[in-house]
């Protein structure tokens, strides 16, 4: 057992309490990895703020990490320790039927057919104060150390920095497949891109290597503009500048519509404004923002009718096991930079600090 410090959620509306925590070993099929980085995701908060009611509590979260492996169970064979590697929000067991179809990135055992506030075995390896504490999506990178099924870690290459690359775990992974995988965005095409959090800004970067021409952005916090024209937009724009619905700008300044519209932001109101803001009959649209469970979204079925698509994605689409190692290396390459998406870098205890620049859009 390993005792390390974890920032604990003990109940919805909390803020994380950083404790000294037990972690046990790790049994058959599992790893015990030493945390070395993390990010902070929206949908961390979303957790925080009671958003899943199927998330249990008291629960260690964090989902996009980076670190290395400590030990391994029995039976382990793709990891040893001393590997770097990278915790997997969304596992890749290759045995489901969603493995096995080269189309698909959402493994069987993911938390939306399986809970994963605890292991595989339905048993904890945390404990804090005498009391059990969850694992969260199976990673719960806000420990120093966790215990992860083998299934949902990726071994990654040596030399990859992991205080940077701990951002493939989820956010820029997510926001940069959704525009090329999901979407798959054309050279020449116009997109448009509502959000410019961390997961909105990868969207653009995405979007900008698959060669679209016109990438508009927007957010009604417009300090986010500067760092979404470096990293590729070329109009900026809030709703907030305008008197009529933020569809009907972008209609016009398109003329029909954009190729593609991507909402990461989470709400019901924006994730229509994006399909109605695509091109009535070509037009893709990605919902990447992560809604509160139980909301309901009304659309007028002619949206849909005249030949729009509306898609959704997970992690952006990769097929996270065998892909995140490879876009480790596309990042080692230097093919993008996504270094540009760190605003703060914290020491672990004022993880909260974190919480609060999150909310206050820093
Ligand atoms: P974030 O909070 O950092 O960014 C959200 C941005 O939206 C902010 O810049 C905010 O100012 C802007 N915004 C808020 N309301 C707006 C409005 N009405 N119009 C325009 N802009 C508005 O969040 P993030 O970490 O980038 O995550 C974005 C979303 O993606 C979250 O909902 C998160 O849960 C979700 N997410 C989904 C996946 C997935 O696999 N699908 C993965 C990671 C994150
Ligand atoms: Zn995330």
């Amino acid at each position: 057992v390993i005792r390390c410090r974890a920032a604990v959620a003990w109940a919805v509306g909390k803020p994380l309490s950083v404790e000294e925590v037990e972690v046990a070993p790790p049994k058959a099929g599992e790893v015990r990895v030493k945390i070395v980085a993390t990010g902070i995701c929206r949908t961390d908060d979303h957790i925080l703020e009671g958003g899943f009611p199927d998330v249990e509590f008291p629960v260690i979260p964090g989902h996009e990490g980076a670190g290395i492996v400590e030990s391994v169970g029995e039976g382990v064979t793709s990891v040893k320790p001393g590997d770097k590697v990278i915790p997997l929000c969304i596992p890749q067991c290759k045995e489901c039927t969603f493995c096995l179809n080269p189309e698909s990135n959402y493994c069987l055992k993911a938390h939306l057919s399986e809970p994963q506030n605890l292991l595989p075995d339905k048993t904890s390896r945390f404990t804090c104060k005498g009391k059990q504490i969850h694992h969260f999506l199976w990673v719960s990178t806000f420990a120093e150390y966790t215990v992860i099924p083998e299934y949902a870690i990726a071994k990654i290459d040596a030399a990859a920095p992991l205080d940077k690359v701990c951002l493939l775990g989820c956010g820029f992974s997510t926001g940069y497949g959704a525009a090329i995988n999901t979407a798959k965005v054309k050279p020449g095409s116009t997109c448009a891109v509502f959000g410019l959090g961390g997961v909105g800004l990868s969207v653009v970067m995405g979007c900008k290597a698959a060669g679209a021409s016109r990438i508009i952005a927007i957010d009604i916090n417009k300090d986010k503009f500067a760092k979404a024209k470096e990293l590729g937009a070329t109009d900026c724009i809030s709703p907030h500048d305008f008197k009529k619905p933020i569809q009907e700008v972008l209609t016009e300044m398109t003329g029909h519509g954009v190729d593609y519209s991507f909402e990461v932001i989470g709400h019901a109101d924006t994730m229509t404004a994006a399909l109605a803001s695509c091109n009535m009959n070509t037009g893709v649209c990605v919902m990447v923002g992560v809604v509160a469970s139980g909301s309901v979204i009304s659309v007028d079925p002619m949206l849909l009718l005249c030949g729009r698509t509306w898609k959704g994605t997970l992690l952006g689409g990769w097929k996270a096991r065998e892909s995140i190692p490879k876009l480790v290396s596309s990042y080692l390459e230097k093919k993008f930079n996504s270094d540009l998406l760190i605003t703060h870098t914290l020491p672990f205890a004022k993880v909260n600090e974190g919480f609060e620049l999150l909310r206050a859009g820093k």
